[in-house]
């Protein structure tokens, strides 16, 4: 790995990311078979958000839209359960993994004219989203998850050599962001 990527990883963790690594770009395989879970609504988010199926558009628009990018970065907010009824934890390290993704969407943003991100569950900006009634509310800082792209998580982990699961009683939660790096130096970029 380049020296600059590692840069781009170390600051990653700086944001308090447990796990951080580059994400293989063909990877990025759009799977019918993901929209299928998204359309058994067992996340509850199925035709209720403007960046989730169906709003959120076809697999094909999906595939289109990451031919835009050339890196790509996994980022993972790994903690240890006491057991797996420990909803404290898991509720913790969600808003957790979210916040700090959030920080490193704006920190990115300042820095890079065009990045693609990807989040664990939900766009969650507002309390309630404006889904189906009135326009998304903030288009421009709106987020998808992986899954709502179509993406398998687990499949893109293993493909990119980042581990998805961490051992017993672990929980993760993984993102991504896409970026454009072009010829741009990012250790001028990032430091
Ligand atoms: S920004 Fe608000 S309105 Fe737009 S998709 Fe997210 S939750 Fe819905």
């Amino acid at each position: 790995m380049k020296k600059e990527i590692k840069t781009l990883m170390k600051h990653a963790e700086d944001f308090g990311f447990t796990h951080s690594g580059e994400l293989n770009l063909d990877s990025l395989v759009f799977m019918p078979e993901v929209r299928q879970m998204c359309n058994s609504d067992l996340c509850k988010s199925y035709n209720k958000n403007w960046m989730c199926p169906p709003a959120i558009g076809t697999l094909e628009n999906a595939a289109l839209r990451v031919k835009n990018y050339n890196f790509g970065m996994i980022v993972q907010t790994t903690a240890l359960m006491e057991d797996e009824f420990d909803y404290d934890t898991i509720h913790n390290t969600e808003i957790k993994h979210k916040n700090n993704f959030m920080k490193l969407v704006d920190n990115l943003k300042s820095k890079y004219s065009d990045i693609l991100p990807m989040s664990a569950g939900t766009c969650s900006i507002c309390n309630e989203c404006s889904y189906p009634d009135e326009p998304c509310r903030f288009p421009n800082k709106a987020i998808g998850s992986m899954e709502s792209y179509g993406l398998w998580v687990s499949k893109v982990c293993e493909l990119s050599n980042i581990p998805y699961y961490y051992g017993k009683n672990t929980l993760t939660f993984t993102s991504c962001y896409l970026l454009n790096l072009h010829n741009i130096d990012i250790l001028d970029k990032i430091t």
